[in-house]
């Protein structure tokens, strides 16, 4: 975890957001409570859902993660879970349970997936980690991957006893107590609308490691937990989760876009869209989804959600020239025009601003 701990500062994926990082770490201490001191909160541009923290106190926490939260509340429910492992020292547990055993099969499959013989193989694992790799672009370290993987591989008892730490803490902190059944709901709504068959029907997993199943269970417990625990309320919870968040949401949303599980990305967007917020940017990622998924009908589904996005001020410039390229295809030369327009208005310097200048020109012939 020390090695582990100074790649990461070298890291590309590295988020160097000094308010984001000051957000996630604020609430990091506040469910940490006395160890606040020990934790080191790395924030990874990395499209998954997945928060680890090491006996050494080196943790991460992935924007695949802030993306998911809809709250301050989940993400301290969801660091509480985690600060609940490290208190107990359940990945020690774990590494001493699994050391013999099933890390060398582990490794090995990790290491196959990194070699990019994943088609060959059913194991999620290996899925995961070739998705990962897709997503990132980067060829994530095999041993890395193994050695997190191993570590945080904990048991069914231990999950139950840090969702029911992470809970408390959460509360204890202010947080209203329905935040850990709310977050862990989403995730299982959310692996529901998978692309993919096998991904809907298995239960629902947290993080690309498999390490923590989420069963209906554990949502059970934490909604019975929340009747014993003081009914906080913090309105603005949503709020400030989202102006952390912000100035991300575009790349993250791109990077999320790269995983090709559309269903996901989709329950995803809809969610973030529910707070009525970012409506351009959500909105063109609405529209983006549907353009690379190309199921049918999937064309006019991303046309409609570019039109219904382009209203909003926060709508990306790019909106008008993927809209300009779908009404093009579909014969609508006048407003196939207008958008190719509205686009070269907005980045009169952008590269591939010759691009569309040509496509307006034999618009403008009538080819
Ligand atoms: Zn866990």
């Amino acid at each position: 975890m020390d090695k582990a701990e100074q790649a990461a500062r070298q890291s590309a994926e590295i988020n160097h957001d000094t308010a984001l990082n000051a957000y996630v770490s604020e609430i990091a201490c506040k469910v940490a409570a006395s160890h606040c001191a020990d934790i080191r909160i790395y924030v990874f541009d990395r499209p998954f859902f997945n928060a680890t923290m090491a006996p050494n106190g080196y943790a991460e926490v992935w924007s695949g993660l802030l993306l998911r939260v809809s709250s301050e509340a989940e993400l301290a429910f969801v660091l509480g879970h985690e600060a609940g492992h490290f208190l107990e020292n359940h990945s020690i547990e774990a590494h001493n349970a699994h050391k013999a055993r099933s890390n060398v099969t582990l490794a090995l499959s990790v290491g196959i997936a990194v070699a990019g013989a994943v088609a060959a193989t059913q194991s999620p694992t290996a899925q995961s980690a070739q998705s990962m790799i897709d997503a990132t672009g980067n060829l994530i370290d095999a041993i890395y991957l193994a050695n997190i993987a191993a570590y945080f591989r904990f048991s069914r008892e231990n999950e139950t006893e840090a969702d029911h730490l992470g809970l408390k803490a959460a509360n204890a902190a202010g947080y209203p107590a329905e935040a850990g059944a709310d977050a862990w709901k989403a995730i299982i709504a959310e692996a529901a609308a998978s692309d993919f068959e096998r991904k809907r029907k298995r239960e629902a997993r947290l993080g690309i490691f498999d390490s923590h199943p989420l069963s209906r269970e554990r949502v059970e417990a934490l909604t019975s937990q929340a009747k014993t625990l003081s009914p906080a309320n913090d309105p603005q919870g949503g709020a400030r989760h989202r102006a952390a968040i912000r100035p991300h949401l575009s790349a993250w949303l791109r990077d999320d876009l790269r995983r090709r599980d559309f269903g996901e990305s989709l329950f995803v967007i809809d969610r973030l869209a529910r707070r009525g917020e970012d409506l351009g940017v959500v909105g063109f990622y609405r529209g983006e989804a549907y353009r690379l998924r190309r199921k049918e009908g999937d064309l006019a589904r991303a046309k409609a959600a570019y039109q219904a996005a382009a209203i909003h001020p926060d709508a990306p410039a790019a909106l008008w020239r993927e809209l300009g390229d779908l009404h093009r295809r579909d014969g609508e030369s006048a407003q196939a025009r207008l958008a190719y327009d509205a686009y070269l208005a907005r980045v009169p310097t952008a590269e591939d601003a010759w691009l569309v200048q040509d496509a307006l020109s034999s618009l403008n012939q009538g080819t």
